[in-house]
C-alpha cells in the first residue's frame, strides 16, 4: 500500500514537472516573437463606485500559444518567476502598459503594473524603471502604480526596504496587492512606503451578505484612511457587493460586475464611455 501511494505523488510529481518544462518553452518562444502579439497586455478597469468612472487600469499579461490557445498568467507566471524569464516579461508589460497610457492619458488617471518577488529582488529593477520612464513621456510618475506582494519578503536579500524608497524616490506609487491574505499584513503594512491597499477578493466577493467581512473590510477602509492610504477592494462580482462598497464609502472597486481584463481596443471603448474626461 505504501508503494501505491508513492506511485501517485510520483505521477504528479511528473505531470507537475512537464507541466513546468511545457510553461517555459512556451514563454521563451513568446518571448522571442513579436511580444507585442505573442504577449499581449490586457487591462481591467479600477472604478469609483461613487462616480461610476473609470479612474485606473490594471494590466494583466496573456499568452498565445503557437497551437492558438490563448493562456491566463495563471499558466506561466510561476515558471517565469522560477525561471527568472519574469524579468524580461516585467519588462515588456511595464512598457506597454506606460505606451498605453501614453495615448490615453486624457481619460485614464493611473495604470498598475504586477512586480513579482524575483523581478523586485533584481539589482537591475530600479535602474530599468528609471530607464523606462526616462524614455517615456509620463507626464507624472505617479501615474505608474506597481503592485506588489508580501511574498515579496521571502525573496528580500536585505535591501527590500531601500528599493522600495528608490522606487518611491522616482515619484512612482506602490500598492499592496492582495492585501490581508499574507503572514504578516499589519507588519507588511507598517514597513512598506505604500499608496494604494488592494484588498483580495477572499475579503470582498459576497461582502453584501457577510457581516465578517462587512466588519472586516470597513475596518481595513478606517485603518487605510487614517494612514492616509487609498483602497481598491478586488474581486466585485455583483450589484450587491458593489452597492455596499458604495455605502461604505471605499474609493475604488475592481471586478467581474464592472468589467473583466479586456484588449486594449476594448478597454479604449470603454473608456471613451466612462473614463475620466467623459
Ligand atoms: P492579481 O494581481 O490579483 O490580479 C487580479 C486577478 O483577478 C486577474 O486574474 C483578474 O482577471 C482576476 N479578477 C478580476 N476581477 C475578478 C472578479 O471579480 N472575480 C474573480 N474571481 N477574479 C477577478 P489574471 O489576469 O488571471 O491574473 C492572475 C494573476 O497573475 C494576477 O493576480 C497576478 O498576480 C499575476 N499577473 C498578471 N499579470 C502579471 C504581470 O504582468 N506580471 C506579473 N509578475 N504577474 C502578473
Ligand atoms: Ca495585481
Ligand atoms: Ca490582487
Amino acid at each position: 500500500a505504501g508503494g501505491n501511494r508513492l506511485e501517485v505523488f510520483s505521477d504528479d510529481m511528473r505531470v507537475a514537472v512537464r507541466q513546468r518544462i511545457t510553461a517555459e518553452s512556451r514563454l521563451r518562444q513568446a518571448l522571442a516573437g513579436r511580444r507585442e502579439a505573442t504577449l499581449p497586455v490586457w487591462f481591467q478597469p479600477i472604478v469609483s463606485p461613487a462616480t461610476g468612472r473609470i479612474v485606473g487600469a490594471e494590466a494583466l499579461v496573456r499568452m498565445w500559444t503557437t497551437e492558438g490557445e490563448l493562456l491566463a498568467p495563471g499558466h506561466f507566471i510561476a515558471a517565469a518567476e522560477e525561471t527568472g524569464l519574469v524579468v524580461p516579461l516585467g519588462e515588456h508589460v511595464l512598457a506597454q502598459a506606460l505606451r498605453h497610457l501614453g495615448r490615453w492619458r486624457h481619460e485614464l488617471g493611473y495604470v498598475s503594473v504586477n512586480v513579482s518577488p524575483r523581478q523586485l529582488a533584481e539589482p537591475g529593477f530600479v535602474p530599468m524603471l528609471a530607464r523606462v520612464l526616462a524614455a517615456g513621456a509620463l507626464d507624472d510618475p505617479a501615474r505608474l502604480v506597481l503592485e506588489i506582494t508580501e511574498t515579496a519578503l521571502l525573496a528580500d536579500s536585505g535591501d527590500l526596504q531601500d528599493r522600495l524608497h528608490a522606487i518611491k524616490a522616482l515619484g512612482v506609487r506602490i500598492a499592496l496587492d492582495d492585501f490581508g491574505t499574507g503572514y504578516s499584513s499589519l507588519t507588511w503594512l507598517q514597513s512598506v512606503p505604500a499608496d494604494i491597499v488592494k484588498l483580495d477578493r477572499s475579503f470582498v466577493a459576497g461582502l453584501a451578505h457577510d457581516p465578517r467581512k462587512a466588519s472586516i473590510i470597513s475596518a481595513v477602509l478606517w485603518l487605510a484612511r487614517s494612514l492616509g492610504l487609498s483602497v481598491v477592494a478586488e474581486g466585485v462580482e455583483d450589484i450587491a457587493d458593489w452597492d455596499a462598497l458604495r455605502t461604505a464609502d471605499c474609493p475604488a472597486i475592481q471586478g467581474y460586475y464592472f468589467s473583466r481584463p479586456v484588449t486594449p481596443g476594448d478597454f479604449e471603448a470603454m473608456l471613451a464611455e466612462r473614463g475620466a474626461a467623459a
